[in-house]
């Protein structure tokens, strides 16, 4: 069952404060045919990152810095969106594009996608093309699973 608390965060870019839900507990029975996993309860992959609302900078919330008072002040939320997924997709195009980071990239966005109801197909397509790429690179295991069973998974 997923379960979150909410931190009082303190983003390094802009100094900008938020409150952002943080995972507590989540858990999952198995795997769909994409090897998404069917999670019980709310989406916990809206909220594996925390996304600034200030900026829109995307990160662990670990690696914001907590602000540990029982203060109430009126301040932007992170959004729970898959659209995370997107800015860090980005950042690894412009940072050292390694295939296997956009392979799993797109993979969790296509299954974030999915369990939210949104149109996955092209990150699935894009998940595909990346993990037969990382098959090309020699790699044949992620998650201790056969990159040859990724790219079957990715097939649509
Ligand atoms: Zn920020």
């Amino acid at each position: 069952m997923t379960t979150f608390v909410t931190l009082k965060l303190r983003c390094p870019d802009c100094s900008g404060k938020f409150y952002a839900d943080s995972l507590a507990s989540f858990g999952f029975a198995n795997v769909d045919e994409h090897l998404c996993k069917k999670y019980w309860g709310y989406n916990p992959m809206v909220i594996f990152y925390a996304m600034c609302p200030h900026c829109n900078l995307v990160d662990f919330p670990s690696n914001f810095e907590m602000i540990d008072d029982d203060i109430e002040e009126d301040l932007p939320y992170s959004e729970e969106t898959c659209d995370k997924y997107d800015i860090l997709i980005e950042e690894v195009k412009n940072g050292d594009n390694s295939s296997l980071n956009l392979a799993h990239l797109y993979h969790q966005s296509a299954c974030c996608r999915k369990i939210e109801g949104l149109d996955y197909v092209e990150y699935l397509k894009k998940a595909h093309y990346y993990f037969k790429l990382v098959k090309e690179e020699g790699i044949e295991e992620f998650l201790r699973t056969p990159i040859e069973d990724w790219i079957e998974a990715t097939k649509i």
